[in-house]
């Protein structure tokens, strides 16, 4: 069993075992339902489970020497740009200064993972900016100071496990879904050479979130629908904030931020974003 699976033994503290399989059709709610788009599988796309090692380095662009991927100057140099965009966060930065993305796409991309651009992880998913991410999650850390984690967080869309990667950095806990076995097994794959104990890899379908792992100090869905799914509201804690990409009424894509207080969400939608669509069941 590898760390990302391993669970933790923590006096008083309800943690489920793993890996943990949710039953794919169990209690949807049906407000949930009318939120799937399709259920179509994806399993014709082109996949291949790969396992990247130490200096992966692009094929068409050679990296000059010195700069390597595995070296901290092309994340630190990502970094400045996405400084340069606006991005401020010190601890969001420093989690996106050392995670190496280039370890979780495929080789031949690998000389593009510290571009500001999403990149394909197989199975029709793509892995998000790194702009993307970092917004994402400086609005789940709002307010929060420097030195100062967030709780327990759940992902729903594990993809090639990048996001939770840096998420481990800035909260205790990370319980991070995703429906396509593939990409789950993917994510692990990625995620062993890290050896993060507090990622917890979870296969099912995330539009139930995780009651088990509830309540959550953040939620977060790399994946969008048409509404958020009730489950996510509920599985928030009182004071808790969820950031997810959802259509809107002029049917673009937005962020939207629900900050969950004691007698009510309040919701928030900010930019246009552009994620790849939230289904329902497994694959
Ligand atoms: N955070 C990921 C981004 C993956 S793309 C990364 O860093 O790589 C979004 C992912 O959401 C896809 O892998 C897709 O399969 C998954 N997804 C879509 N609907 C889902 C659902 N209901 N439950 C869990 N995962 C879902």
């Amino acid at each position: 069993m590898s760390a990302a699976e391993r669970p933790q033994a923590a006096a008083g503290d309800k943690r489920p075992g793993f890996p943990v399989r949710l039953s794919p059709n169990a209690g949807v709610p049906s407000a949930t339902k009318r939120i799937v788009g399709s259920n179509a599988s994806n399993a014709s796309d082109a996949f291949k489970p790969m396992r990247p090692k130490h200096a992966v380095v692009g094929l068409q662009k050679p990296v000059p020497a010195g700069v390597g991927l595995d070296s901290q100057t092309v994340r630190s140099r990502m970094v400045e740009k996405l400084a340069k965009q606006g991005l401020q966060d010190a601890a969001v930065l420093a989690a996106m200064g050392q995670v190496e993305r280039h370890r979780f796409v495929d080789t031949a991309l690998a000389n593009q993972a510290y571009e500001d651009t999403s990149l394909p992880i197989g199975l029709g998913q793509t892995i998000s900016k790194p702009n993307v991410v970092a917004r994402m999650l400086e609005l789940l850390r709002e307010g929060k100071g420097k030195d100062e984690r967030l709780g327990r967080v759940l992902e729903i869309g594990t993809g090639c496990g990048y996001q939770a990667a840096v998420l481990s950095h800035v909260a205790s806990e990370v319980y991070s879904i995703e429906r396509l076995r593939g990409l789950h097994d993917k994510a692990r794959d990625n995620l062993r050479h890290f050896r993060l104990a507090n990622v917890h890899l979870l296969f099912g379908d995330g539009m139930e979130g995780f009651a088990k792992g509830a309540p959550y100090a953040a939620i977060i869905a790399a994946a969008g629908g048409e509404a958020i799914p009730p489950a996510w509201i509920d599985q928030l804690a009182v004071g808790g904030r969820l950031v997810a990409p959802m259509q809107t009424a002029s049917g673009q894509q937005a962020l939207v931020v629900i900050d969950k207080m004691a007698h009510g969400i309040r919701q928030a939608v900010l930019e246009v974003v552009h994620f790849v669509p939230l289904k329902s069941g497994t694959n």
